[in-house]
């Protein structure tokens, strides 16, 4: 059991060890392991008829518990631009995803800064507007939502 908990400080470091290694899926709890200590999701755990991909030794329903925890525990920053939230790493690729796909680009040409809706709007204020020709026309094109989808 001690190389189990070997496997598992170092996947702390490692955030490609959080995922599935059959689904590539991130692990969310409950997590199974096989007498050697490796890894298999709860969706890949009976598609696998408990028998461990690597070394064929049986998975039954032994819990890591050790892992789940340190998924419970962990929490990751969001990493698009802008976006405050802190997230366990089950929940964190489908947020980016979403969050991803709620970004605004900057509307100003040759601006390549894409952010969420609000912090597109500080941008625009703080970074374009003052003594800018694109001022007035642009400011009203984001009060009235023209164009912009607001999550
Ligand atoms: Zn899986
Ligand atoms: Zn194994
Ligand atoms: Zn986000
Ligand atoms: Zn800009």
């Amino acid at each position: 059991m001690k190389r189990t908990d070997d496997k598992i400080r170092s996947a702390i470091i490692n955030f490609d060890d959080f995922d599935c290694p059959i689904c590539t899926e991130p692990f969310i709890a409950p997590i199974f392991q096989c007498d050697n200590g490796h890894l298999v999701c709860s969706v890949c755990c009976p598609k696998l008829r408990n028998k461990c991909p690597s070394c064929a030794f049986p998975i039954d329903d032994k819990r890591c518990r050790a892992m789940e925890k340190v998924l419970e525990t962990i929490r990751i920053p969001c990493s698009v631009l802008g976006c405050t939230k802190v997230l366990c790493y089950g929940e964190l690729s489908a947020h980016e995803k979403e969050c991803t796909l709620s970004l605004c680009a900057c509307p100003v040409p040759g601006c390549k800064y894409t952010a969420s809706y609000k912090n597109i709007y500080d941008h625009y204020i703080t970074g374009h507007l003052k003594g800018s020709c694109w001022g007035r026309p642009m400011l009203d094109m984001f009060t009235s939502g023209m164009s912009f989808s607001v999550e």
